[in-house]
């Protein structure tokens, strides 16, 4: 397996017991969209979204309702809770007394260096680490006035927040430059990730509904981190935050920055050989994989002609021929079961590989199922020839027309 490209040296911070940059894991963010008040409401929230993969969870602290919440969410919460403040710095500080793991704050719109000052201060005395959360959406003016909406003003203004904390000694920070134009936040960070050693969060912000909001997302999220920049992320999408917490966590297991623990399903496009409606039995292998943590990867082939030996390198997979479906270990064939029992027997032999390990499931493989597979091989290719796709029979047309 190719490692991943090594990360960007940073600086370590920790919120709550998550350990962010200094070669820590890549950490993957959501944010809640309850009314913080209610605090049985967001703590439920809270639980799913840490169920479905994140480490950290961010809750607005937007009035003086929820920074009394915060204080009756923080000993529930199965993660780190960060604070999101924005315009008041007393509400940074309530969130402090509250017990918060990390603020977050917006320097474009708490601007009076004074009150920065006061809540690096604080936040220092308590071990608190900020994210200086920048948004080219809300720039401090006069830096956009000067720079325009460009990625050195959205560095100018995390360089300036950085040096409001560094007078009074508080360097526990992480810092975002976010954008909606997926180029301006790529460019941005890479010219952050040259001037400053502090851990990087990031993410594409109002990314918008999927399909196209994830695609945006992970557009810039993914070109950054295969840079090797980026210690934390979050996708912002206008779904359920679950889909957020699942997006990250997918993103993170398939560049190989975190551990496999959920199923990576694989599967052919389908051709002119398709024995079955692949779309189909991966839409139905999909939901039946979905909430098994299975780290394994799964690959659904059309056809048994080519099926076992292109998904050699998967460790299990199905492949279809002749009203059969042919279950293969690492690229052998260990059993054959009828076409209508596919999804069934592959997650039946899912949870055994994981449960007994590839080469006891491969000991175990059943007799006579590697010959069936390869008779109907051979009979399906004697019935398609080895241009199933009649690309052959087109090409003769085709210069049959331009024939002069
Ligand atoms: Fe799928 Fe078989 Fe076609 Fe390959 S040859 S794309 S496995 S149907």
């Amino acid at each position: 397996m190719i490692e991943p490209r090594g990360r960007r040296p940073t600086r370590q911070i920790t919120v709550g017991d998550v350990k962010v940059g200094g070669g820590a894991p890549v950490s993957v963010q959501s944010m809640t969209t309850t009314k913080t008040a209610d605090v049985n409401g967001t703590l439920a929230q809270i639980y799913v979204l840490a169920g479905a993969g994140a480490d950290i969870v961010r809750v607005t602290c937007n009035d003086a309702e929820a920074a009394v919440a915060l204080a009756q969410i923080l000993p529930r919460s199965p993660v780190p809770i960060v604070a999101d403040i924005h315009y008041q710095h007393r509400l940074a500080l309530a969130a402090l007394d509250a017990g918060v793991h990390c603020l977050r704050l917006n320097p474009g719109n708490i601007r009076n260096p004074v009150h920065v000052r006061a809540v690096a201060q604080e936040a220092k005395a308590r071990g608190v680490p900020i994210r200086i959360g920048v948004n080219a959406g809300s720039l401090d003016k006069d830096i956009e006035d000067r720079l325009g909406i460009t990625p050195e003003a959205l560095v100018a203004s995390a360089q300036r927040e950085l040096g409001y904390f560094a007078e009074v000694g508080f360097e526990d920070v992480k810092i975002s430059v976010k954008a909606s134009s997926v180029p301006l936040m790529i460019e941005a960070y890479r010219q952050l990730a040259e001037v400053t050693d502090h851990p990087l969060h990031l993410g594409v912000t109002e990314a918008g509904p999927p399909p196209a909001g994830l695609i945006k997302a992970t557009a810039g999220i993914a070109t950054l981190l295969a840079e090797g920049i980026g210690d934390t992320i979050r996708y912002s999408l206008t779904a359920d935050p679950v889909e957020e917490a699942k997006a990250g966590r997918q993103l993170l297991e398939a560049l190989g920055l975190r551990e496999r623990r959920s199923v990576d399903l694989i599967a052919c496009p389908s051709c002119g050989r398709a024995e079955v409606d692949v779309i189909r039995v991966a839409q139905e292998a999909q939901e039946a994989l979905a909430e098994r943590n299975l780290p394994i990867q799964v690959a659904i082939m059309g056809c048994v002609v080519n099926g076992p030996g292109e998904a050699r390198g998967a460790d299990l997979g199905i492949a279809a021929g002749r009203g059969k479906g042919h279950l293969f270990v690492r690229g052998q064939v260990v059993r054959v079961v009828p076409e209508a029992d596919m999804v069934t027997a592959l997650v039946e032999e899912a949870e055994r590989l994981v449960a007994e390990g590839a080469e006891a499931r491969l000991a175990a493989a059943d007799a006579g199922a590697a010959e069936e597979a390869e008779r109907t091989r051979l009979a399906l290719l004697a019935d398609q020839g080895d241009d199933p796709n009649a690309v052959g029979q087109r090409v003769e047309l085709i210069q049959k027309e331009l024939r002069p």
